[in-house]
């Protein structure tokens, strides 16, 4: 038989492997986002990456892009339907209904982190496996939540070291005023029907307020002049927003009124907001977005719970904090380098790394190498102050050579004195 030919393995496409050179960076933002959502009083959630995929069609919306075009969907081998969360909000419903949180004291902050799933034409800033940190606030319908959430964003920004933040922000109105808004929508561009591209001419049938979401360039003289949203609210909705953009001056933070902002989702009712990184050029779409949606737990089988939520893309923020320069941990900060020689050598090296580790003193090593030219090559591109070299000798004489890395200077010391001599040395 011919032998099959190597096959070379490589992530999926739109999927990529997160490098020890990129860590840093993730774990940075990672890090005080989930600090940030503690200190802003949010719990940690985590939720299945699979969920029964019914609940993003209900959820999400059947005709939105992420779950009509995206969706990754899993059968498994007793024929259940689940699918890839492509977001995080309706698994973090489901988990607020199933585990009885409607009767804990409301409001009821959530956050997750982690990451989600959509087939989209890879592309800058545009994976298949992307990540999201998500807020979630259920139970309040009070304005001032959309605000401390929009707040959060860039707080969370700026603490990362990403200052020139703006946010787009328009209010879809409720189910009482939408449909008034909708028909105006819809009776407007039926006008321009034959001009519209073919995504628009579906969008009109399907989800007419997503044709204010059309890139394409013959759209967008008649997007321009299409009726604006806000100009529709009912008294309720009106008032709602000018509370939110009142709390946002009060905070000073910059933002845009944009009525041709739909969000890509199903669920949103007043106020729905994007975060923009300043030069719209230098990153790629939007760095987070999210909204109020009041409706979302009912409709998908619970209580009316009022509530509201962002979810920041944390592959394009890492990828701006990047492009900034952002200062990020160089690794650890090693105070000495152990150079060991011999079998006795390492053996006793293993255990003299423990007890300088216990005493605080972090210890580079190179176990794996024999020749102490090429360790001494590694200790002294670290820029450590100290070598301690161990060999055969110094093994069985339970000591310990230290080294001066810079006079060459050398000295024998017992290897239970190693600590309190480098403290001295140390001070000096
Ligand atoms: P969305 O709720 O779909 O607007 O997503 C929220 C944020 O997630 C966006 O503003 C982006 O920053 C990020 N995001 C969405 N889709 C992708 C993707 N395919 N790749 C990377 N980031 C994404």
């Amino acid at each position: 038989m011919p032998k099959k030919p190597k096959k070379e393995f490589q992530a999926p496409k739109g999927m990529r492997d997160l490098l020890p050179q990129d860590l840093p960076y993730w774990d940075k933002l990672i890090a005080a986002g989930q600090e940030l959502a503690q200190d802003y009083g949010f719990f940690k959630i985590e939720t299945p990456v699979i969920e029964d995929a019914e609940l993003f069609i209900r959820g999400t919306g059947a005709t939105t892009d992420i779950v009509e075009k995206q969706m990754y969907f899993v059968k498994t081998a007793g024929g259940a339907s689940l699918a890839l969360r492509p977001e995080g909000t309706p698994g973090v419903v489901r988990a607020y209904m199933e585990n009885g949180m409607a009767s804990l004291p409301q409001p009821v902050k959530l956050f997750y982190y982690g990451p989600m799933f959509r087939h989209e034409q890879p592309q800058a800033g545009r994976y298949r496996q992307l990540y999201q940190l998500g807020l979630e606030i259920f139970g309040d319908p009070g304005s001032v939540l959309d605000a401390q959430i929009i707040q959060f964003c860039f707080h969370l920004l700026k603490s990362v070291g990403l200052k020139k933040i703006d946010i787009h922000i328009n209010s879809l109105g409720c189910p009482q005023c939408r449909p008034t808004y909708r028909k105006a929508l819809l009776d407007y561009y039926r006008h321009w029907k034959d001009k519209l591209c073919p995504d628009c001419r579906r969008r009109l049938k399907e989800n007419p307020l997503r044709l204010l979401d059309c890139k394409e360039e013959k759209c967008q003289p008649i997007k321009t002049q299409a009726p604006a949203s806000v100009d529709y609210l009912c008294d309720e909705c009106r008032r709602h927003f000018k509370e939110v953009l009142e709390f946002l001056d009060e905070l000073e933070l910059p933002y845009f009124l944009d009525s041709f902002l739909v969000r890509g989702l199903d669920y949103y009712t007043k106020t729905i907001f994007e975060v923009f990184w300043e030069d719209k050029a230098a990153a790629p779409g939007a760095l987070g977005g999210g909204g109020r949606y009041d409706n979302l737990v009912k409709e998908l089988g619970g209580k009316p719970t009022p509530a509201v939520g962002v979810a920041l893309g944390l592959d394009r923020i890492v990828e701006l904090m990047k492009k900034e320069q952002v200062r990020v941990s160089e690794g650890p900060n090693f105070k000495v380098f152990l150079v060991q020689l011999g079998l006795m050598g390492k053996k006793k090296s293993l255990k003299l790394f423990e007890r300088l580790y216990q005493a605080g003193i972090l210890a580079a090593e190179s176990m794996s190498r024999d020749s102490i030219k090429a360790q001494m090559k590694i200790a002294d591109k670290l820029g450590v102050k100290f070598a301690l070299i161990l060999g055969q000798q110094e093994a069985l004489d339970s000591t310990v050579i230290i080294r001066d890395m810079q006079s060459g200077v050398q000295e024998t010391v017992l290897q239970e004195k190693v600590v309190e001599e480098l403290k001295k040395r140390f001070k000096k």
